[in-house]
């Protein structure tokens, strides 16, 4: 490729990274603390530099240049695999025409108000002629695609390159095969105790373990920083400058921590990409369900763990000796670890949370195969809840309506989030073989496990696929066995299963 194309197509990556960033600023901003009055002005500039952004990254002269540098053999590998993934983006964009874009948009942003509604109304009959008219226009946006792939693949791979319907059936069913039976088993057994969990927490004292919690995970205040927001979310802003938010409740010691570790793993993937890649698609994470492998690796492999805690318990006992003083930290560990089937999916536990993906995964298959009708969805989600957690649901509102996902026109997002805690498995197991976890947590050096996390992981961003990295950082290709051991292992233990 000429130079003189090369560097047009490095300044666009410049200009496109200048847009991005001043879009996450104001993102993040608003979230946390910008007063809700300048709402109207916000979004009006926002859409605006939405806009510009859209027709940077559209910029025909530039899409000629990627066309060009995306096949040739000649060209730098990190630019020519740069260049395939701006592809991709663009064309998936461009082949929708721009007037049923424009109003996939607004149905989006009406889909919102109406979902919030029926949830706050406790009804679904409210949403569901909305899902129905998403359903259907999701359908006509795809068809506009050239794809081999049928359509609820399409929408599978955009969330997980590579994944398809058949690897997710296969997955997801030798999950209820070794599940649902552990499942059963532990609801059967003698529960756990957890109350001690859900005192009377004053929020003022959880910050100042907090400040305790974020030098352990070496939160380094050189490139991150913490703030509060009703759901919790990492943002990556620039080069040394990743935010991350967490929400504290006062009856309740775990969820704030749990919910830290878990962003600051977020947080950690995004910081840790090498820094030539900064500012290029490159530098983005490989797909959802590598990302939330890296943060449910660092909230359940690590947070929830025994040597984790033998580090922080007595710093946490320390600034609630009061409501703490009679437990022992394998108490506190056991409780933390407690299972039992709920109705929500956000305050599911660890052994049951794949159900909850499975349920959605088996609906939305349902849905666009059109096997599965909107009308009356509910009922099939409550036999559903019933068939694999064994439990009623009493109401819309912790029942289908609960999540915001279909609202935004997310289809086929779910199944990362189950397939993200069985990658973190397989990349636990491989861990264990190199590192000393165990020593490294309860000794406060956390920077050795997110160490190797960088190494094999975190510093390529999406430079491999999520297959290539698996067998790069495990030596294995996919293996969904570490996930089902590793549950059945730590269940049977906790709940002294036979
Ligand atoms: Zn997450």
């Amino acid at each position: 490729m000429e130079k003189k194309k090369l560097a047009e197509y490095k300044d666009w990556i410049f200009r496109r990274s200048a847009y991005q960033m001043a879009l996450s600023a104001i993102n993040f901003d608003q979230q946390t603390i910008a007063p809700i009055g300048g709402n109207a002005y916000r979004d009006a500039r926002c859409a605006f530099l939405s806009g510009e952004l859209f027709d940077i990254t559209t910029e025909p002269k530039i899409l000629a240049i990627i066309d060009e540098l995306k096949d040739d053999e000649t060209a730098d590998p990190d630019d020519r695999k740069a260049a395939q993934l701006y592809s991709k983006q663009a064309n998936d964009l461009l082949c929708i025409p721009k007037d049923e874009y424009v109003a996939y948009q607004n149905l989006l942003n009406e889909a919102y108000g109406i979902w919030l509604k029926a949830k706050q109304q406790d009804d679904y009959a409210i949403f569901a002629p909305t899902l129905q008219k998403l359903i259907e226009t999701t359908k006509q946006i795809y068809s506009y695609r050239t794809s081999d792939l049928s359509l609820y693949d399409r929408m599978l791979d955009d969330y997980e390159p590579g994944m398809t319907m058949a690897k997710y059936d296969d997955f997801f069913n030798k999950l209820k095969e070794r599940l649902v039976p552990l499942i059963a088993k532990v609801t059967a057994a003698e529960p756990l105790k957890c109350d001690f969990l859900y005192r009377e927490y004053p929020v003022e004292q959880q910050k100042r373990f907090m400040d305790e919690l974020l030098k352990y995970l070496h939160f380094d205040p050189e490139w991150g920083y913490q703030n509060e927001t009703e759901h919790p979310f990492t943002d990556w802003i620039c080069e040394n400058d990743c935010r991350i938010t967490t929400k504290y409740l006062p009856n309740n010691v775990i969820s704030a921590v749990l919910s830290t570790v878990h962003e600051a793993g977020h947080a950690y993937y995004e910081h840790d990409c090498d820094p030539k890649y900064d500012g290029m698609i490159l530098s983005d994470g490989i797909s959802s369900g590598m990302h939330e492998s890296q943060s449910r690796l660092c909230e359940n492999y690590l947070g929830r763990s025994k040597a984790f805690w033998e580090y922080n318990f007595p710093i946490l006992q320390k600034y609630f000796p009061e409501q703490l003083g009679d437990v022992t930290p394998d108490m506190f560990v056991d409780a933390i670890n407690v299972s039992e089937p709920s109705l929500v999916r956000t305050e599911a536990d660890e052994l049951t949370y794949p159900m909850h993906i499975l349920i959605r995964y088996e609906i939305e298959k349902g849905l666009f195969d059109g096997t599965i009708a909107t009308d009356h969805l509910d009922e099939v989600w409550n036999v559903k809840y019933k068939e694999y957690l064994g439990i009623d649901v009493p109401n819309a509102k912790d029942g289908i309506l609960q999540d915001v996902h279909w609202s935004g026109g997310s289809f086929g997002y779910f199944p990362t989030y189950a397939l993200g805690s069985a990658f973190a498995a397989q990349f636990v197991h491989a861990m264990r073989k190199e590192i000393d976890v165990d020593e490294a947590l309860c000794s406060g050096h956390y920077e050795i496990v997110m160490n190797w996390l960088k190494e094999k992981i975190h510093r390529y961003g999406c430079r491999y696929t999520a297959e290539e990295v698996l067998v790069m950082a495990t030596g294995e290709p996919f293996n969904v066995d570490y996930y089902l051991d590793y549950l059945e292992d730590k269940y049977t233990k906790l709940y002294h299963l036979k």
